[in-house]
């Protein structure tokens, strides 16, 4: 009788056991990641960084963003929010604002003030997102009990995961070394930042020599490393190994070309250990939620290209990151106390010159002032002395709605006509693949398919412009022959990998079509609260169910 009631005991408590949510939740962005690296750097990362979540978490081989333009901003708003631009509103990484006829960052707001260095970049907050976040919902369910911490190298890389009622979001500040806040979120930086911050890592990292971590010879997953098409750094001849911090950073800018390396991931990896320790993350009674953005392998994968030895050194180095992340997350949360999630905000091109000397088609389109200047002049023809283009982001073109604001026989101007001439003569640009104005994107369903589809979705209709364009596969905004970005609808953009690791998560793999906008509600399914408010994601059962 004893023995059976112990026996009853024990299912009740495993019953228990099994509906406990995670301590914490750590919410892992590799700035412009692609799926590819998993695969093509496999051979190089040790057993317990990336391939610790390849084969023991569940891995999503064939996940995408479902929207254009995929950008940092909004690529991390999208993870957050199991939305798209058209609803959680950040459609760029900054847009015009056409009643301000200001450029606006998507964190910035004039109302912060920066804390923890006085001339930092910290008049920021999330007060653009109109959304909430998995981590605002936490917040809201636990009764605000959970603790909501967001860190990274970029301050929209911070702010925009950690959601509207975090207990902060710190950012580096390349101009002092330190991490900062704003005024949004904390009066003063709390103690465990301010000894991070005296520990001056940085500066011991700008002191130091980026060599490659393993011997070079063994790059034999990337090109050259002298290669036609990587960006140099200020007094250096070649893109070549070792980069000497010391000699270069006077002229490439001190801190921004530190976190332009390896350094910037060692750095952001040794302030989310301190950030666990300071905060007391996944010690209380509640869930909390850090997150992660490392933004160092972006700012260097637009320098050098998805082909070159330097990202895959990031890459090496970053699997060395997240092992001593995932080993301390054991020593201090408990090893079956906690969820990881690993994603991208978006991926990236090919260098465009590259595919040309290979005989892909692809190329650079001129955009910005160039392109205005252009167009405005082709319409002095039919609207003599009027500049009608405002403005230029994101592959959308903004009017000056001021000249259509009268009426068309006194004005002179015809907003369809203007509509219809600037169509046409994008649409037969070298390079240009498909033009919409905004009536016709406002006729789109959400769940449209193909280009127009990935437009709409990342539309808004209040900040988006008047003519939205999408260039052919292997074009870039912009550019030279060195270098490449990100922003297209296409694959090489869209294809992100998605890891689930931990408490709650079944082994496997999946290659079952998924969007970016499918974490948050499985995050919400499998910690049984409320989806976020704009979140137009589905949960990813496989995951959960392991089927
Ligand atoms: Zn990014």
């Amino acid at each position: 009788m004893k023995k059976f009631a112990v026996l009853i005991c024990l299912f009740v408590h495993q019953a228990l056991l099994a509906q406990e949510k995670p301590k914490l939740i750590v919410g892992i962005v590799v700035d412009q990641m692609r799926q590819e690296y998993l695969y093509r750097f496999e051979r190089k990362f040790g057993e317990s960084g990336f391939k610790r979540l390849m084969s023991q978490g569940f891995m999503l081989t064939n996940a995408h963003y479902n929207y254009v333009p995929t950008y940092t901003g909004p690529g991390h708003a999208s993870i957050f929010t199991g939305s798209t631009p058209a609803i959680h509103g950040i459609i760029g990484n900054d847009w015009w604002d056409r009643s301000l006829k200001i450029s606006v960052n998507c964190v910035e707001d004039a109302r912060q003030k920066p804390i923890g260095s006085v001339e930092g970049n910290g008049d920021v907050s999330p007060w653009r997102l109109l959304s909430t976040t998995i981590t605002d919902e936490l917040k809201l369910s636990s009764q605000k009990k959970s603790k909501v911490i967001g860190i990274s190298i970029k301050d929209r890389g911070a702010v925009l995961p950690a959601g509207h009622l975090a207990d902060a979001a710190y950012w580096f500040d390349s101009k002092t070394g330190k991490f900062i806040s704003s005024t949004y979120y904390v009066n003063a930086l709390p103690t465990w930042v301010e000894n991070f911050n005296a520990l001056k890592l940085g500066e011991t990292y700008l002191n130091k020599e980026w060599n490659t971590f393993l011997p070079i010879s063994q790059y034999t997953e990337s090109g050259p490393d002298d290669s036609p098409y990587e960006q140099k750094w200020k007094g250096v001849d070649k893109p070549i190994f070792p980069y000497d911090l010391k000699r270069l950073k006077d002229a490439n800018g001190n801190y921004d070309l530190m976190i332009q390396t390896p350094f910037g991931d060692d750095l952001l990896a040794s302030f989310a250990e301190a950030a666990l320790k300071g905060e007391n993350l996944g010690k209380g009674d509640q869930t909390d939620f850090l997150t992660v953005s490392f933004s160092s392998p972006d700012i260097i994968g637009h320098r050098m290209g998805p082909n070159s030895i330097e990202v895959e050194d990031v890459y090496i180095r970053l699997d060395r990151n997240l092992e001593s992340l995932f080993n301390k997350l054991d020593s201090e949360v408990g090893k079956s106390n906690y969820l990881v999630f690993l994603t991208a905000d978006h991926a990236v091109a090919e260098v465009p010159q590259s595919l040309k000397d290979d005989r892909i088609p692809g190329g650079n389109f001129v955009e910005g002032k160039a392109m205005r200047d252009e167009l405005n002049t082709f319409l002095q023809k039919q609207f003599p002395g009027k500049k009608l283009i405002e403005y230029d982001y994101n592959n959308q073109l903004y009017f000056n709605q001021d000249l259509f604001a009268g009426d068309p026989r006194t004005s002179g101007i015809d907003l369809l006509i203007a509509t219809d001439l600037i169509t046409n003569y994008l649409q037969s640009k070298e390079g240009v693949a498909q033009v919409f104005s905004k009536s016709t994107l406002k006729q789109g369903g959400y769940n449209e398919a193909g280009i127009k589809g990935m437009i709409v979705r990342g539309y808004n209709y209040k900040r988006s412009g008047d003519i939205a364009y999408e260039l052919e596969p292997g074009w870039i905004g912009g550019g030279g022959p060195q270098g490449t970005t990100h922003g297209s609808s296409f694959s090489y953009d869209t294809n992100v990998p998605i890891l689930f690791y931990g408490k709650g998560i079944q082994k496997g793999s999946s290659a079952k079509y998924h969007t970016i906008t499918d974490i948050a509600p499985t995050l919400s399914v499998l910690l049984r609260i409320k989806f976020p408010s704009g979140c137009t994601g589905q949960p990813i059962t496989e995951i959960i169910d392991g089927k």
